[in-house]
């Protein structure tokens, strides 16, 4: 701890020296931190929590209050399917405690139909020997437990609202200035703030983005049969329809649709929506009945080719962009932080947090996670879109013949579990 204090004020004191020198003014009151972390979303809270857990000084700069609870028990329509290997990376910070167990529900099986009826795969956590394939929790619930956490240790700088506006970076220091003027110095910027990164464009990383020109559909509703815990996905011509199980006799849809479709979709009453996606997925779980509001989410691909440059790394979705189709987007963003905190953690004692070879280890450690989840999730959603005879009788019996092959089946969920 003493040797962290004495690296981060000689870093400071070169830097107000650089300062000095180039005759600029620093507004008072800040110091130089080991990290400065743009963006508290779920990515950016978690990787301050866990920053600071082992032993980083840490500030957080966050545009928004956390969401307010649901109003009287109504279910956020933001709903994630989070892995058990990050279920228990947030125990170990202490935030999966905070969540209502009442209100997170296990994912038992998991059932997923082609567009013919050949195309049929299931997936078990009792067959691949786990206890669930997933949990699926209220994006609301998991972010107010993360800013919860970090309140509570009372270490982590949390400039709230602020907005990152300007990135200066030297050999010595890595230097914010913040909308409303104020500066703050840190080794190591980290952008997780989201698909639109503005730390990854003021770093002058390169993004290839691509539109799939469909929107993330999401509503809750009620059921008139029980899920039993399952996860339902159809690949369908008009996008992809997943019913994911809450608590009770509930369900979340994600629809990943045309624009077309989407607005179609988002445009019908209460009961149409409902009857609409009841028919869609064949009567699975019987009749429906609307309970949180539809609402759209624009879809894109982004691949990153650089994680990292000097005293620069990107988390989250700043560092990927992936279809919802897997329900991994946030996943790969948690694993980001459980990586760079590892990497972090791990340096040398006199090393910088900022060092570009330190940084490299952690983009390394990334990329195979990566680029399987960009690689599948888009194959995938561009096989399904494919408007082709030979490609619908191929897709379909790949699923079937991915269902016949057990070890296969086990690998992609223990991928997809980590
Ligand atoms: C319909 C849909 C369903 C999904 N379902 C799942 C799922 O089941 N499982 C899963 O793993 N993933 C899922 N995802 C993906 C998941 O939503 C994202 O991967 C995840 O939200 C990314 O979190 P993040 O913290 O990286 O980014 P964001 O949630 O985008 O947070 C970025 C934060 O940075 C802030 N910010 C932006 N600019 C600045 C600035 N200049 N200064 C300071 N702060 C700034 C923003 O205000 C925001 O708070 C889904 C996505 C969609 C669209």
């Amino acid at each position: 701890m003493l040797e962290k204090s004495f690296r981060c004020r000689y870093v400071c004191l070169e830097y107000q020296i650089v300062e000095s020198r180039t005759n600029k003014t620093k507004t008072a009151g800040y110091g130089c931190h080991d990290a400065a972390i743009v963006g508290g979303g779920l990515v950016g809270a978690c990787l301050a929590l866990a920053l600071q857990r082992a032993g980083l000084d840490v500030a957080l700069i966050d545009p928004q209050v956390p969401q307010i609870p649901p109003v009287a028990g109504a279910w956020d329509s933001r709903i994630y399917a989070i892995s058990p290997g990050n279920a228990d990376f947030l125990g170990g910070l202490g935030v999966w405690s905070r969540l209502d167990t009442q209100r997170i529900q296990r994912v038992e099986t998991m059932s997923i139909y082609g567009d013919a009826p050949a195309g049929r795969l299931e997936f078990s956590a009792y067959e691949a020997g786990l206890r669930e394939l997933a949990y699926i929790v209220e994006g609301s619930a998991l972010l107010q437990a993360l800013h919860a956490a970090i309140a509570d240790t009372g270490q982590v700088r949390v400039e709230r609202p602020a907005q990152a506006a300007s990135l200066e970076i030297n050999a010595h220091v890595a230097q914010l200035t913040l909308a409303d003027d104020r500066q703050m110095a840190a080794q190591l910027v980290i952008g997780t703030d989201g698909g639109d990164s503005w730390v990854r464009r003021a770093a002058g990383i390169a993004a290839r983005v691509s539109d799939y020109h469909q929107l993330g559909v999401v509503a809750n509703f009620e059921t008139e049969k029980s899920h039993g815990g399952t996860a339902f996905q159809w690949f369908r011509a008009d996008g992809v329809l997943a019913l994911l199980p809450l608590p009770g006799k509930q369900v979340s849809m994600v629809w990943s649709a045309t624009e077309e479709h989407a607005q179609l979709l988002l445009a019908m009453d209460a009961a149409a929506l409902a009857d609409a996606v009841a028919t869609a997925s064949g009567g699975a779980v019987g009749g429906l009945r609307l309970v949180t509001p539809a609402a759209g989410f624009p879809l894109r691909l982004a691949h990153i080719e650089n994680l990292v440059a000097p005293r620069i790394a990107l988390a989250g979705d700043a560092a990927h962009h992936v279809h919802p189709l897997a329900g991994q987007g946030v996943n790969l963003g948690f694993r980001d932080v459980r990586e760079l905190t590892a990497v972090l953690a791990g340096r040398a004692p006199q090393q910088d947090c900022g060092d570009l070879s330190l940084l490299r280890r952690y983009a390394r450690a990334r990329r195979e996670d990566i680029a399987t989840m960009e690689l599948g999730t888009d194959v995938l959603q561009k096989l399904f879109t494919a408007q082709s005879v030979w490609l619908s009788g191929a897709r379909n019996s790949g699923m079937a013949a991915v269902n016949r092959l057990p070890f296969l089946k086990n690998l992609l969920i223990r991928h997809a579990a980590a």
